[in-house]
């Protein structure tokens, strides 16, 4: 028998008022597994996952956990039997109990409290008081609490947005590996394309109450759904083209195609993805105009801005259509330099209705 999901909403809508807040949105978070709700604010992120939580009751459609359903006509389970443990924005502990006393508040097994204060790094401060942690360890005492109970699902409410850049991103890091650690399945609410990306198995993109795409981080971004969800997932521009099935034709010459098309396409290009060359004679650091391939397009350089660890070029082609390329090469373009331009990565395809909404 395959094991159910440890999430699975089906066909949820909630509005508030005249609000509608869920238009209409599915997922499935597989057991194990730590699946990004992403979108911008809004979007009904938060509504989802209370909806999931059981702190609100959808208006249509089912919620399951494990199997069982939880929400759903005729059904409804409270949260306190959900078997589901929750981290917030702002921790939300408890200041007058310790640090023990927020982990043993759902009265964990015994034991179970040291276990998960381990888990997280701060064993030895079972018997502070949460004004006497940091951001980042008050953060963790949330997942311990969330995770003290051995529920069947986590789910984070944007868990790293009130903390500083740097403290995010490491906690990010740590919390996936507890997470991992705990054998934890997990749906994280964010709206910042990074985390998502790079933490979670799956990312399920919202947008206006629906789910726009939902798949693994290099489905999302290298073959986005829409050009909302192109844009939305991270830089891209995106030019007219003709698909002839394998084959898309553009001004950046014939493309291979990531999905079969026929006729007139959008063609969403990421900046990584395009490579520059010198139109005459070498530049340093630059692909010599020798090796640049034939069919290469022609285009000038509108703006650089360099960065260190990469640079962004802004381009323009003959037709006038803007471009971006970025490479972790320094070669010192200028503004109003000819240069040469050609796809060195991926591309996809959009079907231009596709585009419209
Ligand atoms: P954010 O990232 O800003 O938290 P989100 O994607 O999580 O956004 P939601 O918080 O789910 O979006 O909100 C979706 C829509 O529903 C918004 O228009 C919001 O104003 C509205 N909304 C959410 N909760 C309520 C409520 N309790 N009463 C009225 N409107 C609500």
């Amino acid at each position: 028998m395959t094991t159910p999901p440890a999430i699975r909403a089906t066909d949820i809508r909630k509005a508030f008022g005249r609000t509608t807040a869920v238009a209409r949105a599915s997922l499935d978070v597989r057991d194990g597994e730590l699946v990004a709700l992403l979108g911008p604010s809004g979007s009904g992120k938060t509504t989802l996952l209370r909806i999931v939580a059981g702190f609100e009751a959808p208006d249509a459609g089912t919620v399951e956990i494990g199997g069982r359903v939880v929400a759903g006509p005729g059904v409804w389970e409270e949260p306190d039997r959900r078997r589901v443990g929750m981290v917030f924005q702002d921790g939300a502990l408890f200041p007058h109990l310790t640090v023990s006393g927020n982990v043993a508040f759902g009265e964990p097994a015994p034991g179970r409290v040291d276990e998960c204060l381990a888990l997280v790094g701060l064993a030895d401060r079972g018997r502070s008081y949460p004004h006497e942690l940091s951001g980042g360890e008050r953060q963790r005492v949330a997942l311990a609490r969330a995770l003290a109970t051995d529920p069947d699902v986590v789910l984070l409410d944007e868990p790293f947005a009130s903390l500083d850049a740097g403290l995010r991103e490491s906690l990010r890091e740590e919390v996936v590996t507890i997470l991992r650690a705990a054998g934890a399945s997990a749906l994280l609410v964010t709206h910042d394309q990074a985390e998502a990306l790079s933490l979670a198995d799956q990312v399920v993109v919202m947008r206006d109450g629906e789910v726009e795409q939902a798949g693994t981080p290099e489905e999302v971004y290298d073959h986005p759904a829409t050009r909302w969800a192109a844009e939305f997932l991270g830089a891209a521009d995106v030019l007219p083209g003709t698909a002839d099935g394998e084959v898309i034709d553009c001004e950046l010459g014939l493309l291979p195609a990531d999905r079969p098309l026929r006729g007139a396409v959008d063609v969403v290009v990421r900046p990584e993805s395009v490579a520059i060359g010198a139109a005459h004679g070498p530049v340093d650091g630059a692909p010599d105009a020798a090796d640049v391939p034939d069919g290469a397009a022609k285009a000038r350089v509108i703006g650089r801005s360099y960065y260190g660890h990469d640079q962004l070029v802004r381009l323009e082609l003959a037709s006038g259509q803007r471009l971006r390329s970025r490479s972790h090469g320094a070669a010192p373009w200028r503004q109003g330099d000819e240069v040469r331009v050609w796809v060195a990565g991926p591309v996809s395809v959009l079907a231009v209705a596709s585009s419209a909404r």
